[in-house]
């Protein structure tokens, strides 16, 4: 899925393993800073305007992407324009060259949503709630105005500031799509999505729509709350996801590990 790899090596600053360092087309606009995060197809750095304003920059390589993904990578650009919204990253403009396609977008400092919970095991009920607010309400706009995200998780969800209380935004909208009211997307074979959390019509193979963000949410309620996923499974072995699958479409959740002393969350 996607374009690109997670395992796109970064290097020093001599441009050597990240060309993207001597490309004017992005240099000419911003100096480029710190990594801030990586995907499954884009690596995002902190990068400084001349006006001195910090912004994200997400980073596609071209050449990691075939025509189609190339495709994608175009519309998430297109998708952020139409979803603006206060919960959801703000594009400031995108850039393309030769060899790469630039996002720069407003600078979430605070980080991961994935990071937080796992810095604090697990939110409180309020904090759980205020979380599933918010990203409820940006998703419910961006629905409105036509896009699916598709990718909800603790990873696409990410702070301002390193409060708690610091503006919570949804991101990456590189695999969503538009969507017409009351339509579903034909199924073309493929999952879209992450395996967690995909909802049973996705893993079925089956037309799909704007039911996977609230599935999703559903998940990072119980992730929130309990501290781990509803559903899991080894996504890296067959047999790992044959496992998470089944449990996403017969509804059996992931169980505590009572046996390894684990208290039960619930
Ligand atoms: P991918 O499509 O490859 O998953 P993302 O858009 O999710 O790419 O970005 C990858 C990671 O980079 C995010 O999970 C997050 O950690 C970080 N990131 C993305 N956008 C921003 C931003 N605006 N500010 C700070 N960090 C960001
Ligand atoms: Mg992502």
């Amino acid at each position: 899925m996607g374009c690109g790899s997670s395992s796109s090596k970064v290097g020093n600053d001599s441009g050597g393993t990240e060309p993207f360092r001597s490309d004017n087309v992005l240099v000419s606009k911003y100096k480029l800073g710190k990594k801030l995060g990586e995907g499954s197809y884009a690596t995002v750095f902190e990068a400084t305007d001349t006006e001195d304003k910090i912004w994200a920059v997400k980073i596609i390589d071209k050449s990691k992407c075939s025509p189609e993904e190339l495709v994608e990578v175009k519309w998430e650009a297109e998708a952020l324009q139409i979803v603006k919204h206060e919960n959801i990253t703000y594009l400031k403009e995108a850039l393309e060259s030769a060899n790469y396609y630039y996002l720069v977008m407003e600078i979430m400092a605070g980080g991961e949503l994935f990071d937080r919970i796992v810095e604090k095991e697990h939110y409180s009920e309020k904090m759980a709630r205020d979380a599933i607010r918010t990203i409820a309400i940006a998703l419910l706009h961006a629905h409105d105005v036509g896009v699916v995200h598709l990718d909800m998780k603790p990873e696409n969800v990410l702070y301002q500031g390193s409060n708690d209380d610091d503006p919570l935004k949804i991101c990456d909208f590189g695999i969503s799509r538009k969507i017409e009211d009351g339509k579903l997307i034909a199924a073309d074979g493929h999952f879209h999505g992450t395996p967690g959390y995909i909802p049973p019509e996705m893993v079925e193979r089956k037309p799909y729509g704007k039911g996977c963000d609230v599935w999703a949410v559903g998940c990072l309620a119980y992730i929130l709350l309990a501290g781990y996923p509803p559903f899991d499974g080894d996504e890296e072995t067959e047999e790992g996801q044959v496992e998470l699958f089944r449990q996403i479409t017969t509804g059996s959740f992931f169980p505590f590990d009572e046996d390894n002393g684990d208290d039960n969350p619930w």
